[in-house]
């Protein structure tokens, strides 16, 4: 009996695919990776089923990749050719919620914004936005990348906020780690082991999360600079003088100049920053006296948003405002994350290799965690062109590395950083190695991502 002969036995036919357009939209995810179809996908809708799921591909060596909404950036959530889609999507209920504890569990492909949109109610919020994704991003996509976004200066990224985990292991084996408790201090962290590890550890079946409330007030401003490395200097000065920032996010001239094209916004084309304060008005309009003190010694000057724009909104635009400048081109990307002292050097750096390769390079993020983005526009049918890019982005990491950073502060590794991995990590990699084989023996849990066996 092959695979999908066992599945058949457990699941209906609505549970199961083999067609050839639902392989289609789980070959890939939202990477610029070739896209790879699976044998089939299976939509579990309970725990139970997701560990049948495994414990069959366990019994015939099948390859799983677990998907929630297939945004991940680098390759992720590309399953292979002789494996399985495990779809949670369907599993996108509450399961309990403390307000009193500032506490929920939740199963795993519940969508960010559908959890906030709930949580509302109740004056809480799940901090960790993914930014542009947070419509599409599952819960369980985000714990296993350790998702961050703009707010993660201020509340920290997924990690922080997980207290417990339902999990199947490579062998079948359900379990729960960790516990409502927020302080602890009780071994080894296994929870956090498995935020960040792509599906290849473990499927996750439900997730308890540590909440925050909504904060009393907001308040957004934005400056403009003459220079990159001037902006790049006000973030650093901004964190070393304590600032309560909620929100640092960069934007460089070229970015900017991107934006004006695709939305006519109209914004002076320099580099930028937008900044957002969280708490109550005496405290928000202190902190942002501050910021303005610093951004004006540092020549900087309040930029003025047109009629109905908002920061956020215009932010959002971003990589599309790259994606649709140039027609017949593609974007090249990766997500740094260094010590953040380094970011002048690191944003010069990044158009130092765009002038000398004459390649359009476009840096922005979430700067006040050190977080960079490099995008970098090439043409995939002009091999030299688009290996010239590939070559750049590299630099670019190898850069951060050796200024002791990492390859990725957000988006994870996959397939799409895999090569310099081992230049990061070093013998680590090793013990990965290792700790994988314990939680998955045979190896099925989204073989080949993060890191060769
Ligand atoms: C426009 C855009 C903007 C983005 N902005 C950000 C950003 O600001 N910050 C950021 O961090 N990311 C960002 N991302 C990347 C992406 O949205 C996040 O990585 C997100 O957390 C992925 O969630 P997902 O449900 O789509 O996961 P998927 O892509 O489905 O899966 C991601 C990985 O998690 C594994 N996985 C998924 N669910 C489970 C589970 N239940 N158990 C075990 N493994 C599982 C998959 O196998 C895969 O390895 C962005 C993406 C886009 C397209």
């Amino acid at each position: 009996m092959n695979i999908i002969e066992k599945l058949s036995q457990f699941f209906p036919a609505e549970q199961i695919s083999v067609q050839s357009d639902q392989l289609e939209v789980v070959s890939h995810d939202e990477s610029t990776l070739p896209p790879v179809k699976p044998l089939a996908v299976v939509w579990a809708t309970s725990a139970s089923e997701i560990a049948q799921v495994v414990k069959i591909c366990y019994d015939t060596g099948t390859p799983v990749t677990t998907r929630g909404a297939g945004s991940a950036l680098e390759g992720s959530t590309i399953p292979l050719p002789d494996g399985l889609v495990l779809d949670l999507s369907r599993m996108n209920r509450i399961l309990h919620l403390w307000p009193d504890d500032l506490q929920v569990q939740v199963q795993p492909g519940i969508i960010y914004d559908r959890l906030n949109d709930h949580l509302k109610n109740e004056g809480l919020f799940f901090p960790p936005s993914p930014g542009g994704s947070g419509d599409i991003a599952t819960i369980g996509g985000m714990v296993s990348t350790n998702a961050s976004g703009i707010y993660s200066i201020k509340y920290g990224g997924t990690r922080e906020y997980i207290l417990a985990l339902d999990i199947v292991t490579g062998t079948g084996e359900v379990m729960k780690i960790g516990n409502r408790a927020v302080k602890r201090s009780s071994g080894y962290n296994l929870v956090d082991l498995i935020a960040g590890s792509e599906g290849t550890l473990a499927v996750i079946s439900s997730v308890t999360l540590k909440l925050a409330g909504i904060p009393e007030d907001r308040l957004q401003s934005a400056y403009k600079f003459n220079e990159e490395i001037k902006a790049a200097k006000a973030v650093s000065e901004m964190c070393r003088y304590g600032l309560d920032l909620a929100a640092v996010e960069f934007l460089d001239r070229y970015l900017i100049q991107a934006l004006n094209q695709l939305k006519g916004y109209g914004l002076s084309e320099v580099p930028c920053l937008f900044l957002e304060f969280h708490g109550p008005r005496a405290v928000l309009e202190a902190n942002s006296a501050l910021a303005d003190t610093i951004c004006t010694e540092l020549g900087s000057s309040k930029l003025e948003f047109g009629e109905g724009h908002r920061p956020w909104e215009i932010r959002h635009w971003a990589t599309d405002a790259v994606k649709h400048l140039k027609p017949g081109y593609s974007i090249i990307r990766n997500d740094v994350a260094f010590p953040i002292s380094k970011l002048p050097e690191m944003v010069e750096f990044c158009h130092q290799l765009g002038n000398e390769n004459r390649l359009a390079v476009f840096t922005f993020g979430h700067v006040g965690l050190g977080l960079l983005h490099a995008l970098i526009l090439a043409r995939k049918d002009k091999p030299d062109e688009w290996q010239m890019a590939v070559e750049m982005s590299n630099r670019i990491i190898k850069k951060t590395i050796a200024l002791d950073g990492t390859i990725s502060g957000e988006h994870g590794i996959g397939l799409g950083h895999k090569d310099l991995f081992e230049i990061e990590h070093g013998p680590g990699v090793e013990l990965m190695r290792k700790i994988k084989r314990q939680f998955d023996p045979k190896n099925i849990l989204n073989p080949g991502k993060i890191f060769d066996l």
